[in-house]
């Protein structure tokens, strides 16, 4: 029998303590079980990571309080936590974070328990009659109680009945109705109701696919099927193979997770898939950021007691406590949301993937545009490669037509070219839909004075502000800086201070002015500081109250409405000049997904892409549709350039306030590196980012790659141990880096 724990201390640095079990759950205890114990002078929460039968540490003291002996985490998230550590070079401490959701690993929030009544007996019909008299308000209750046939809540006998507490209890005392208490649950959905909604049949196509996936579920128990990535054009029926599989999975017994890059932007999945599975007993179990810690306590609960066997979410759901997993779906897989941008730096997809792997189920990776990475795996057999190449019922994919700014003349500040206003004309008389995108959130990207050629910077980043007129105020996209709008030059009193560059709120405005007839929404960022807003803009512009809905990124995923025919992307450069390597690959999914939006219903669908270099390769590829020849261009790039998915690449940030300290910090850190680089990684010198200053930081980046990525790992978390760092600097590493700025 093991007689010590080793166990994690919630909010220590991540190194692991002895403890003596007590006597009493020596017996029952498990890995992954919560604990008390002391640190010091006080106790601290901690999680168990192993038994033990003996341990080399003397005077090891004993565990205070045992939370819950029943493990909280089972052993596969525990070993996915150790995986995160080392893979990202991260504590442990800080990857069980990550695994384990705050709510219940602070243990302060519990379940919600509620005053029900019932009737205790049958009541005679002249009895009745009797209290009708005497007491009117307590024969009310036994009449509601009866109707209802199930226990009612005590607030809701007050609230129907108009029953006070002193009339439930003369009815306990009279032995009429028991009061109990009983579980009640948060949900989040609690107040909508899902009308079941029945499986299509497949298309031959999709039939096809299918038959794939349900081989890898039914596969050998022994074996882990291989990950299948589902390529297929944005209305091609993915979300309906996801669906059926999840359907399969359940009939197995078994349990799914299906991962949604940002589920606040996707309420129309969540809808569907709880209209679904709405007449089956599985219930579906939404985890995602916006959730009260009541609610995200509570379906974690229904999601471990196998309640819930189906669970959709954002990233970390990855970590849902769902036993026997038949299944994992990872949405739009090629998305950056699912890379979390502050530690523990993991990627959802790639631990889905690994997930999968340990648990030996099916994974599913679906996408209109797939990463280079995955589908470089389908390429080398790692994945099996599945693909839908057309549109549900043979819609046509829509028309995409390039639009040269160059050659436009520069009437209507030149936001909107001439043919594009011809068609939203042309769209608004036929009652049909339009889209417009841009990237870029305020009304002018900068203010410059056309006297001295200054420009309004963020004191605190090295960017220049937004202006957005509606809130007459000049804001920072990095760090919500912000100022009252100036009159005149800041710097030299000239009141020929100019807007340039354009936002969303511009486009809205010039929009307007175009069309002063059509109705015209906005949806972005500044928008949705409302919660409610977007789903209400998107009810409307479904019901056709809105002719032309202008916006960000925001409205790029995953949307289908019917009566869009037109898209019209204002500015499809935006992205292209970042200096970053993902750029063409960014560029080329956001204009497929964009593009994607326009027809979806009975009539096709055209897009008008404006830009100032009509001939890069992403916007050619993305004109055509034709992924497989952006993939063979893009690839050969990267394996000319040595970039992902040829080498994993790592981004060291030196942070500081202090800009010296944080250049010779950055230097150090280089010089420490070299010394017994392992072979086959290279380091590049250090130097100021590509946003130098950020919230009042001054930034130094180092790169380092590799084909193996363990041998790196070990090397840089041997160096970090070993360095320490002055007080104001700060180190961060970012293991297969997204964010190069
Ligand atoms: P994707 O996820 O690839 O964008 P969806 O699954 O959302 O595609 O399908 C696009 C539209 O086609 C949806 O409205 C969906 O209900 C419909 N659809 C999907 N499969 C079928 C089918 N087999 N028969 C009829 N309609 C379908
Ligand atoms: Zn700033």
């Amino acid at each position: 029998m093991p007689r010590y724990a080793r166990v994690l201390v919630d909010d220590s640095a991540g190194k692991a303590f002895d403890y003596e079990l007590p006597e009493a759950v020596a017996a029952v205890l498990q890995p992954g079980a919560r604990v008390r114990v002391p640190v010091r002078t006080r106790t601290a929460l901690a999680t168990v990571i192993e038994l033990l039968e003996e341990t080399d540490v003397p005077g090891v003291k004993l565990i205070s309080e045992v939370v819950s002996a029943e493990p909280i985490l089972s052993p596969l998230l525990l070993k996915l936590g150790a995986w995160i550590s080392d893979y990202y070079c991260c504590s442990l401490e800080a990857a069980m974070k990550a695994v384990l959701p705050n709510v219940i690993r602070k243990a302060e929030v519990g379940h919600q328990t509620r005053l029900f009544a019932r009737l205790a007996r049958e009541v005679e019909e002249e009895e009745l009659e009797k209290l009708r008299k005497k007491a009117p308000l307590q024969a009310g209750v036994i009449d509601h109680l009866t109707e209802a046939a199930q226990p009612v809540s005590v607030t809701e006998l007050a609230e129907k009945c108009d029953a006070s507490h002193a009339v439930v209890q003369a009815l306990v005392k009279k032995g009429l109705i028991v009061t109990e208490a009983a579980r009640v649950e948060r949900d989040p959905f609690g107040d909508e109701s899902f009308v079941h909604a029945a499986p299509l049949a497949m298309n031959p196509e999709q039939t096809a696919v299918f038959e794939h996936v349900r081989r890898a579920i039914d596969h050998p128990p022994d074996a882990a099927p291989k990950p299948l990535l589902l390529h297929g054009v944005t209305g091609s029926g993915k979300t309906e193979i996801y669906l059926q599989a999840i359907q399969l999975v359940l009939e197995r017994g078994q349990t799914a997770i299906m991962l949604v890059p940002e589920i606040s932007l996707t309420p129309q999945t969540v809808e569907r898939f709880k209209s679904r599975f709405a007449a089956t007993r599985h219930e579906v179990a939404v985890l995602h950021s916006h959730l009260s810690e009541g609610e995200r306590h509570d379906e974690w609960h229904k999601i471990r007691d196998g309640r819930a066997r189906i669970v959709i979410g954002a990233r970390s759901a990855i970590f849902a406590p769902c036993a026997n997993l038949g299944l994992i779906v990872v949405d739009e897989e090629h998305e950056n949301t699912y890379k979390q941008e502050e530690t523990p730096r993991y990627h959802g997809r790639d631990i889905a993937v690994l997930r999968a792997s340990m648990e030996k189920c099916a994974i599913l990776l679906g996408s209109a545009t797939p990463s280079l990475e995955s589908f470089h795996n389908a390429q080398t057999g790692k994945y099996e490669l599945l693909r839908l190449i057309a549109r549900v019922d043979d819609k046509k994919m829509p028309f995409i037509r390039i639009i040269d700014l160059r050659m436009e003349s520069k009437k209507h500040g030149a936001i909107l070219s001439e043919r594009l206003i011809t068609a939203i004309n042309d769209r608004l008389t036929k009652k049909e839909q339009t889209i417009l995108f841009l990237n870029r959130r305020g009304f002018s990207t900068s203010l410059i004075c056309e006297k001295c050629g200054h420009v309004c910077e963020c004191p605190n980043c090295s960017v220049a502000l937004t202006f957005h007129r509606a809130a007459a105020r000049m804001v920072c996209h990095i760090c919500g800086y912000q100022a009252v709008a100036p009159q005149k030059c800041p710097e030299c009193r000239d009141p020929g201070i100019k807007y340039t560059g354009t936002g969303t709120e511009k486009v809205e405005d010039s929009v307007s002015r175009l069309f002063p007839k059509a109705v015209i929404k906005r949806l972005d960022a500044d928008v949705m500081q409302r919660r409610e807003a977007f789903r209400e803009t998107l009810t409307a512009f479904r019901t056709g109250k809105i002719d032309i809905l202008v916006g960000t990124q925001m409205i790029a995923k995953g949307l289908h409405f019917p009566n869009v025919t037109l898209v019209g992307i204002i500015n499809a450069d935006l992205g292209l000049h970042l200096p970053d390597f993902r750029a063409g690959e960014r560029t080329f999914q956001l204009l497929t997904q964009v593009a994607g939006r326009a027809g979806r219903g009975d009539v096709e669908g055209e897009v008008f892409v404006q830009s100032f270099t009509p001939f890069s390769p992403s916007i050619q590829h993305a004109r055509h549709h034709d992924f497989d020849g952006f993939w063979e261009q893009e690839i050969e790039f990267r394996r000319q350039w040595d970039y992902p998915p040829f080498t994993h690449l790592v981004l060291i940030i030196v942070r500081s306030a202090h800009q010296q300290r944080g250049s010779f910090s950055a230097e150090t850190l280089h010089r420490r590196l070299k010394e017994e680089l392992p072979p086959g990684v290279t380091l590049s010198e250090p130097a100021p980012a590509p946003l130098e200053k950020s919230h009042g930081s001054y930034r130094f980046h180092l790169m380092m790659r590799t084909r193996s990525i363990v041998r790196l790992s070990r090397h840089l978390r041997a160096v970090l141990d070993k360095l320490t760092f002055p007080e104001d600097v700060f180190v961060t590493v970012d293991v297969d880096a997204y964010q190069l700025l």
